[in-house]
């Protein structure tokens, strides 16, 4: 019970760390990539939030099959974005 505010505080430092020593909302980073979707083959454009920090996993629905992703992106130092998109739930 008493973890609760523990963890809420980590959570909180851990968001102020990565904004200071990892910029990426200045407009350099990427915002957007195009990934291959693994149901159905097409090319489907994402959008990308690098203010949401350098690693990201997430769930989004192709905009084509309508099927979920488990979406994984990572940005290197210059703010490049290296995305993988897996089939959720395997
Ligand atoms: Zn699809």
């Amino acid at each position: 019970m008493s973890s609760y505010s523990g963890n809420g505080d980590d959570e909180y430092h851990l968001r102020e760390s990565l904004d200071e020593e990892f910029p990426l909302g200045d407009g350099t980073a990427d915002v957007g990539t195009t990934v291959v979707c693994p149901y159905c083959g097409a090319s489907v454009e994402i959008a990308l939030d690098p203010g949401s920090g350098a690693s990201q996993d997430y769930v989004e629905d192709c905009e084509v099959c309508c099927q979920p992703w488990q979406v994984t992106v990572h940005y290197d130092d210059e703010g490049h974005a290296e995305v993988s998109v897996t089939p959720l739930g395997d």
